[in-house]
């Protein structure tokens, strides 16, 4: 079993995606690195098991490819809801034309024994609790070890520490909820269609009562394990909370579609969270440290995915770390890459996943391969700078015009 060490050059604090991405990366420039994380792994996380293909791209740059590709492909998504259906193929575009579904119990043990092979030390069930600062600067990092209290002193950190962010918080980092968030349950639960290879969204997801809500129900296939992720994501804002329990709902999404699924048993392991979206956090770097993943608010506002931003950003991340000084450069370097499209896509979400807007339009973009094309690629945020067709160059003029007047600054530097 590794230990902490006293001392390293980059310290890496949460080992989800994208601190074992931030690790694995760190270690490939030849520094010393720890990875540590307060869980136990394997460990659960609550999540769809997603991964679209941005996620893919990345695993392919970790040599994680073949390895993704041995647990579930899928090749787009079939939208659901108001009487439709269409299939969606992913976008033949930057990225490879493939996503998968694998349980986050299985990803991120993968994941971080991933980085401990590139030359990270990981160590888990190790709380970080307090940290050392000097000026800007982040010295040493205190944990809760089962041996007692230990403290790290180290050149760089990278705070990779979920939704929460407790490090985060004791850092400044701050959450603010005026921007559309997520809120999600999901559970597995076995399925005669568990090898199915599209990942379905239904656009129509109702309350116990039968009242569509603001967001969608998924079904994820994982594959020869026989289960299925279902789930709902809803769209909330400080002025209008989800307001009800994800429970129910969940249980309700599941009997609706026991039948259609073929389901068999009860759910399993259900679980809820909130998503922090649309990098809508400040307080996010400081002279030698920086948040990276969910801590940083990096989940796409129109899907709820992050697991892609999480090792895109881990990757990012590392790449900073001989940078002088972190605290304008990081939040910078996010708002320029995600900025445009993060502030467009919190501003139209509450107002896509309207019951009423979906009514009407899904019929028209489900009857239409190329409208459906098209919708599927701003949603999922496929839209790259060097894309020069008119969907991508409307989506970048109205990102940069949201992002010029939003009122809550996306990565907004410490006050
Ligand atoms: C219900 C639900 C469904 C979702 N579905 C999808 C999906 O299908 N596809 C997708 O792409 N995204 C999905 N997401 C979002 C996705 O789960 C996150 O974006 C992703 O997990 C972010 O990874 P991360 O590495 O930033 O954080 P995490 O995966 O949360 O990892 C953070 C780590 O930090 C550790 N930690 C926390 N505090 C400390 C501490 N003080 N000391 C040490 N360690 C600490 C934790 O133990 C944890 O291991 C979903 C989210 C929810 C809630």
């Amino acid at each position: 079993m590794p230990q902490l060490p006293s001392s390293i050059d980059v310290l890496v604090v949460g080992a989800g995606p994208a601190g074992s991405s931030a690790a694995f990366w760190s270690a490939r420039t030849g520094r010393s690195v720890v990875l540590a994380d307060a869980a136990v792994f394997p460990r659960d996380k609550t999540c769809g098991d997603g991964l679209t293909p941005r996620a893919i791209a990345e695993l392919d740059d970790l040599g994680l490819g073949d390895w993704v590709r041995s647990r579930s492909v899928s090749r787009g998504i079939r939208a659901v809801g108001f009487g439709r259906e269409a299939l969606i193929p992913w976008p033949e575009r930057h990225w490879p034309a493939m996503g998968s579904v694998v349980p986050r119990t299985e990803l991120d043990a993968r994941l971080r024994d991933h980085a401990a092979e590139a030359g990270a030390i990981s160590v888990d069930g190790v709380r970080a609790v307090s940290v050392v600062q000097a000026g800007n600067a982040v010295t040493a990092v205190e944990f809760d070890t089962p041996e007692g209290r230990r403290t790290v002193r180290c050149r760089s950190l990278i705070v990779a520490d979920g939704v929460r962010s407790p490090l985060g918080k004791m850092l400044g980092r701050q959450w603010h909820r005026v921007t559309a968030f997520g809120v999600s349950g999901r559970a597995y639960i076995e399925s005669d269609l568990a090898t199915d290879d599209w990942i379905t969204f239904d656009l129509e997801p109702r309350d116990p009562a039968g009242n569509v809500l603001r967001g969608y129900g998924w079904m994820f296939p994982t594959g020869d394990s026989g289960l299925v992720n279902l789930g709902v994501f809803l769209i909330a804002t400080k002025k209008h909370p989800v307001g009800a329990s994800l429970r129910p709902i969940v249980a309700n999404y599941a009997e609706h579609n026991r039948d259609r699924w073929k389901l068999r048993g009860t759910l399993q392991h259900q679980a809820s969270a909130l998503l922090p979206m649309g990098g809508a956090v400040s307080g996010i770097a400081g002279g030698n440290w920086l948040i990276v993943g969910d801590a940083a608010g990096l989940v796409n506002p129109l899907n709820g995915e992050g697991i892609d931003y999480a090792l895109e950003t881990g990757r990012l991340g590392a790449e900073q770390l001989s940078a002088d000084d972190l605290s304008e450069s990081w939040p910078a370097l996010l708002r320029q890459r995600y900025g445009g499209a993060y502030s467009l896509a919190r501003r139209v979400a509450p107002r896509v996943y309207s019951p009423r807007v979906l009514r009407a339009a899904a019929p028209r973009v489900f009857a239409s391969p190329a409208l459906a094309d098209r919708a599927f690629r701003v949603m999922g945020n496929f839209v790259e700078p060097s894309d020069r067709d008119r969907t991508a160059r409307t989506w970048r003029a109205l990102g940069a015009l949201s992002a010029r007047v939003d009122r809550q600054p996306l990565f907004e530097p410490m006050s």
